[in-house]
């Protein structure tokens, strides 16, 4: 079976395109994708060699969407649950990861768990990203296109966590995109006037 795809096939080279849609491993699942946000670091990523040559690849790690496949050993989600997949796989226990950096894990055997992006109709996760983590479910009442900004939201969190925002801290917030709202409203959750 075919899906749509945008494929990356070096810096600025984006081609919407028909391309094999991923099988069902035997402990993983499909996800039909419903929304995906389009990040700050995939503009990076699709307008640089930021795969050094390793084309072609589907970016977009801002993943919605519901359970269209699941293999006959997977047992943690059913067909139709609706989630939210952060394609990236970390340990969470090598220094690197311990020290907050996970970005660098030096788990290569778990890092490379990551599977291909959003920028597709389905996407295919193994069972071993299942349990490593990077998936959650979507409350009933919220949508999928709302839902799909969480992992910015989460970025916005880890920021004003890194840098202590809180009472009685005044910030300058340059910039009203998604990412400055959610600066705002979680700045003023901790406490910043
Ligand atoms: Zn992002
Ligand atoms: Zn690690």
């Amino acid at each position: 079976m075919k899906m749509k795809a945008a494929l990356m096939y070096g810096p600025n080279d984006i081609r919407i395109e028909e391309t094999e849609k991923p099988k069902c491993p035997q402990d993983g699942l499909i996800i039909k994708i419903m929304s995906v946000g389009l990040c700050g670091s995939d503009i990076r990523n699709l307008t640089t060699d930021s795969r050094k040559g390793n084309y072609p690849f589907i970016y977009g790690h801002e993943i919605v969407g519901y359970v269209d496949e699941t293999g006959p050993d997977q047992t943690k989600y059913k067909v139709g649950d609706r989630l939210f997949l952060f394609p990236g796989t970390y340990c969470m226990e090598c220094d690197e990861c311990i020290s907050g950096h996970s970005e660098n894990c030096s788990n290569k055997e778990v890092s490379s768990l990551a599977g291909t992006g959003g920028f597709a109709q389905y996407v295919a996760v193994k069972g071993e990203k299942i349990r490593r983590g990077g998936i959650y479910e979507i409350p009933e009442d919220v949508s999928f296109d709302a839902a799909s900004l969480g992992e910015p939201l989460t970025s916005v969190f880890a920021c004003l966590e890194n840098v202590k925002v809180g009472y009685p801290d005044t910030l300058v917030i340059i910039g009203a995109g998604p990412i400055g709202c959610f600066m705002a409203q979680l700045a003023k959750f901790r406490g910043a006037q």
